[in-house]
């Protein structure tokens, strides 16, 4: 028998209204059911809003240090399952066990983290202008938050965008990927075991059409929070616009890891190794092109697609295995597609550049870690965000090429430096065109106490993590206090 995982509305775990469900299967073994989800539509989505915006009105007004001990407790718990919850996040979205662990231990250091902003959540107090007067902003909560998730970070996505929505006094409703619910699931089931009260969380799995789109445009929704590809991303905008309602992006990357002459040759490949092939390549910080100094060539390209192509593709609950399956069907398609693209672009393929389908592979959706050489900058493969393990090399002749090839993108997420040169570095580091930069690291591995996210396609300004996230999950008031007890006279100002 097949587990069965309901919505979690006003509480209560309850089915569909359509009562329809949706088998979800391990990418790696697709005989593996992993459990039966509710396939949801727009009354589901009513239902969650409504009680939403109803326990707003107490959540909004508890005080927030109380919100946050709540918040501590669940953070607790996440520790508690750990491995369980990595194991079943292995098994529904198939990153490698080791990752699957990173992935929850990111949900719990950010709950930590945030329910810390309980504590803090500063505003600011400024003198006043006149006699007897106090000035002071604070920040106030906006309502019920809807937040639509994708599959590659499945707990610690959602994680980033209910603790701070949460200790910001908002309540929400959270749209998981179809592919990942049970990540999902795992984090709500652990809010409600910390004592979040009913309806301050609430749980709508199902598609992007038939949840994600009736969410965004619901009018009692106050805030859309977004992660996902920069085409739906463009859609969630549009449907936000009329109203005016806030929405925070969060979208595509087409990273940049930037190897210099000087550069310390296994480190830098180490660090595309993980960057570009980690989660399969399906990370939006993947380092997906590497821009390499003519004069490291030859070095750099012999050692990574050496190990690269040593990498062992498997079943991620196998300890020995490097490389995960790919999430779905469609996305291994994709792939394909663009292996085709670049081939026919005239990029030379060094290594991999098939799908795995023998043997204990036979049932998964495995595809061989791909290093293409000869690339061009303008080259599809080398502009578009494929989501798979696919790396692209791209040779320049100095520093300031290496940034205007990097920065030839339409996304601007992430970006990495290699050098011994702290000239470089620096000016790297001012001159790409990204929300994150990394000195002699991968393009991955951003902590949960900076900002996170992304400048040109890949966002619209907002951030999260960080004590940055709490702009997104609240409005500024700021307040006069008049204590003089007589008229004050005007001073022309508004
Ligand atoms: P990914 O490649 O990560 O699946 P998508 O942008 O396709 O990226 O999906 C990200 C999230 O957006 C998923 O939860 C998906 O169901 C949801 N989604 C897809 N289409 C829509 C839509 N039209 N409106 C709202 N949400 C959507």
């Amino acid at each position: 028998m097949n587990a069965t995982y309901h919505n979690f509305i006003n509480g209560q775990w309850v089915p569909s209204s359509s009562g329809r469900t949706r088998e979800n299967r391990n990418p790696a073994n697709r005989n593996d059911v992993v459990a039966v989800f509710p396939h949801s539509d727009e009354r589901d989505v009513n239902a969650a809003v409504a009680a939403a915006k109803e326990a707003f009105r107490s959540w909004r007004v508890m005080p927030a240090p109380k919100r946050a001990e709540i918040l501590f407790r669940a953070a607790e718990c996440i520790a508690a399952h750990k491995e369980e919850f990595a194991r079943d996040m292995t098994r529904e979205m198939g990153k490698v066990l080791k990752e699957a662990r990173g992935d929850v231990q990111e949900a719990i250091d950010m709950t930590y983290y945030m329910a810390g902003e309980g504590r803090r959540m500063f505003g600011q107090t400024t003198p006043a202008e006149l006699p007897d007067k106090f000035a002071m902003s604070v920040r106030s909560p906006i309502g019920v938050c809807g937040m639509i998730t994708p599959w590659n970070f499945p707990m610690a996505i959602p994680s980033w965008k209910l603790i701070p929505a949460l200790v910001c006094g908002n309540t929400a409703v959270l749209k998981p990927a179809e592919d990942t619910p049970l990540s999902a699931l795992h984090f709500v089931r652990v809010l409600e075991e910390a004592g979040v009260p009913q309806g301050v969380v609430n749980l709508v799995i199902g598609s992007g059409p038939d949840v994600g789109a009736p969410l965004v445009k619901h009018s009692d929704v106050a805030v859309i929070s977004f992660t996902g590809s920069t085409e739906v991303g463009g859609i969630v905008a549009e449907a936000c616009a009329p109203a005016f309602r806030r929405v925070h992006l969060e979208m595509g990357g087409k990273n940049v890891l930037i190897v210099m002459d000087d550069a310390n040759i296994d480190l830098a490949v180490d660090g595309a190794l993980w960057g570009g092939f980690g989660t399969s390549g399906q990370r939006c910080t993947a380092a997906s092109r590497v821009v390499l100094h003519k004069k490291a060539a030859g070095e750099f390209t012999r050692k990574f697609v050496e190990r690269a192509s040593k990498l062992k593709v498997g079943d991620g609950m196998e300890p020995s295995v490097d490389v995960g399956p790919v999430i779905n069907e469609a996305q291994l398609e994709r792939i394909q597609r663009y292996v085709r693209i670049g081939q026919e672009e005239g990029a030379r393929l060094l290594c991999g550049g098939k799908r795995l389908d023998s043997g204990p592979l036979k049932d998964g959706w495995f595809y061989e870690p791909t290093i293409f050489g000869d690339v061009a900058p303008n080259m599809r493969i080398a502009q578009e965000e494929i989501f798979g393990p696919v790396v692209s090399i791209i040779l320049c002749d100095d520093l300031d090429h290496a940034i205007e090839i990097g920065n030839s993108v339409q996304y601007g997420l992430s970006a990495a430096i290699y050098t011994q040169d702290v000239n470089r570095a620096f000016r790297a580091m001012r001159d790409m065109v990204t929300g994150i930069f990394y000195v002699n690291s991968s393009t991955i591995g951003a902590e949960v106490h900076l900002p996170f996210g992304g400048a040109k396609a890949t966002g619209n300004g907002h951030r999260e993590a960080g004590a940055a996230a709490l702009d997104v999950f609240s409005e500024w008031k700021s307040i006069y206090v008049d204590y003089s007890g007589r008229l004050q006279k005007a001073q022309g100002i508004e």
